[in-house]
């Protein structure tokens, strides 16, 4: 088997850091006169102080987030920019072809399944029109070292029992309750999702109105769903699983989603929020936590949002790195780019991690200290390592033989035996060292997606987790070949044809999340799902109704409420707030 990093990613961000250099040459002039506005923070932009603007929106940032808040500015009406700084957009919802000797086996580099994009964006913008398709997956599977397997159905109880009954007749029983459990809880939660948060604490009018509405659509909640809210919301995963379950291998393959991009093992508390996070969603098919593969991988999604916002009469710019935020009388006016270009627009939306968003691209000099203080303290590590590899045929499991297309090569692939597993994976990590034997949520989309590689071979992607959380800094290439080839040798144990069928291995750890596409400290959300970054506090508290504290910039980044997770919901928000205030604007004028 052979194990290389590939460098597409490197070479296309060299490609655009020579483009963005020679172009810089040019702008020499105007990045200079930039230079002296810059130290007092403050600049004046080419159409002056009320002049006209280059266009009505930019929007900074081409990932799924920012196409989407393209979109809908657009539908309004606005004439909108995106500014995307890689060579395509998409960002974390991305489609490549990582080996440049294979160029017909594409993966879907970092994120891999859909749940979360709620069926009003889908329908908004008409996704479907715009090639979104969605194979639901199949079921959970685990095969366990010791021999034996597990199946676990989203949306068929009567296979669950029987599949649970093999390793305890009483976790069979319980099932149906979790589910119910789950489901309404999953009532209480999903709504809040396409809830703008208030801001709590605040007295002005408007505040408390927002607030007392939040209150009151909860009016009819009991105190028996309130403590069940509560347990989600700060138990650990293990420790709620403990509370229903008994039997090791059941409790490992219900903890994978407590434990999904977090750093935090599952016996830390919050990680089964974590669970209900990636367990609400629902791909349109109407079962809940029912996750699907894209057809055309994740960068397809981006490109049917990219092709409705072009249809809707944006304007996308690849290749165009932004290098700050232009202000004017402490309001947004537009941006620079790297390369020195300015262009003016009344609101700009950022989509972009929020310690380059804020810190780098609007400056703490403009910024309040509190503001500041949140942006600086920000939680952003994961440890996440995505393993995408090319096979010559499917894995041949010692517990359900062959190696053609068979139920259980259609959902998630995992190596999550048990608890303990999961947890010793996290330990050496938080320990300074890569997991000796990792975890992961794999997946083999081309059982359903055809346009992936050629006929009769598979694309199997790994999620995969820990490596310590500061790999972010340097690029560790031979420990991360190493672990990735740990990670293998685990799935060899249970499918002995596995080594062997890998033709290709494409690794993406902490370093490259960070350096080629913006995944500040490689969380995958922009940002940590840790109980003090969620709702009202994402990604400051006062600032989640996804407005900041310069008027006319706009957040729409995964760490906002409701990201992260290809959902498109901050983007969706960020375009409303931003319309509602030029509402308000213009009813004042
Ligand atoms: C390994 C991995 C696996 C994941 N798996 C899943 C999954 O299976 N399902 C799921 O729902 N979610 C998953 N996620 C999370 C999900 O992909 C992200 O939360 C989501 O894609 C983020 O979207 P975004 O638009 O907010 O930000 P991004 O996708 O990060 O987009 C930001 C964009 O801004 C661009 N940019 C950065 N700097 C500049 C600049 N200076 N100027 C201009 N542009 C700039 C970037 O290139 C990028 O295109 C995963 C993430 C990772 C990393």
């Amino acid at each position: 088997m052979a194990t290389k990093a590939t460098t597409a990613a490197k070479a296309s961000a060299a490609k655009a850091g020579s483009a963005a250099k020679a172009a810089a040459g040019k702008a020499v002039q105007a990045a200079k006169a930039a230079q002296a506005a810059r130290a007092t923070g403050t600049t004046r932009t080419k159409a002056g102080p009320g002049g006209p603007s280059d266009y009505d929106a930019i929007i900074v940032g081409g990932g799924h987030n920012g196409l989407v808040a393209a979109a809908y500015l657009a539908r309004s009406g606005a004439r909108t920019l995106v500014l995307e700084g890689r060579h395509k957009t998409g960002g974390a919802a991305t489609t490549e072809a990582p080996w440049p000797d294979a160029p017909d086996f594409k993966v879907t580099r970092l994120s891999y399944v859909m749940s979360l994009l709620p069926p009003t964006i889908i329908n908004d913008l008409q996704l479907e029109r715009h090639g979104y398709k969605i194979y639901p997956m199949g079921p959970y599977y685990q095969a366990f070292p010791e021999g034996g397997s597990i199946k676990l159905y989203a949306d068929d109880a009567k296979r669950n029992h029987e599949e649970v009954s093999r390793w305890s007749k009483k976790d069979a029983d319980a099932m149906p309750r979790w589910d119910a459990w789950l489901a309404g809880l999953a009532d209480v939660l999903g709504p809040l999702l396409l809830t703008v948060p208030p801001n709590l604490g605040s007295r002005k009018p408007r505040d408390l109105e927002q607030t007392l509405r939040l209150a009151w659509r909860h009016r009819g909640l009991d105190v028996r769903t309130v403590a069940d809210v509560t347990r989600l919301m700060t138990m650990s995963i293990a420790d709620l699983l403990d509370d229903w379950f008994e039997s090791p291998q059941v409790k490992g393959a219900l903890a994978v989603n407590g434990v999904i991009g977090t750093w935090a093992g599952p016996y830390e508390p919050g990680t089964a929020y974590v669970m209900a996070h990636h367990s609400i969603g629902d791909v349109g098919d109407g079962h809940l936590g029912n996750w699907g593969f894209a057809e055309g991988g994740m960068g397809a999604v981006s490109d049917a949002i990219a092709r409705a916002a072009r249809m809707a009469g944006a304007e996308i710019r690849t290749d165009a790195p932004v290098g700050r935020i232009l202000l004017e009388n402490g309001r947004a006016a537009g941006v620079e780019l790297e390369n020195g270009q300015r262009l003016t627009a009344k609101v700009v939306v950022t989509s972009l991690h929020p310690r380059t968003a804020f810190l780098d691209h609007v400056g703490r000099a403009n910024l309040p200290d509190d503001f500041v203080t949140d942006i600086e303290h920000w939680k952003t590590r994961s440890g996440v390592v995505k393993i995408n590899l090319a096979l010559s045929e499917l894995p041949d499991f010692t517990a359900d033989p062959g190696t053609n297309l068979q139920e259980h090569h259609t959902g998630s692939v995992e190596m999550a035996p048990t608890m303990p597993y999961i947890e010793q994976a996290f330990l050496d990590a938080r320990d300074g060292r890569a997991a000796t034997r990792p975890f992961s949520d794999g997946v083999i989309p081309t059982a359903f997606d055809k346009t992936l590689c050629p006929e009769g071979y598979h694309i199997m992607s790994l999620f995969t987790q820990w490596v310590p959380a500061d790999w972010n800094s340097q690029p560790h290439t031979e420990e991360l070949q190493a672990y990735a080839d740990r990670m293998i040798d685990c799935y060899n144990e249970v499918a002995p044809n596995f080594k062997s069928s890998i033709l290709h291995t494409d690794i993406v750890g902490p370093y490259q999340m960070e350096h080629d596409y913006g995944l500040i400290g490689g969380n995958i959300f922009h940002g940590e799902l840790s109980l003090e970054q969620l709702f009202h506090m994402r990604p400051a508290p006062g600032f989640a109704d996804y407005r900041t504290p310069v008027p006319g910039l706009y957040y729409a980044s995964s760490a906002t409420h409701a990201g992260g997770g290809v959902c498109g919901i901050p983007g969706m928000q960020a375009a409303k707030a931003a319309l509602a205030d030029r509402r308000v604007s213009l009813r004042r004028k």
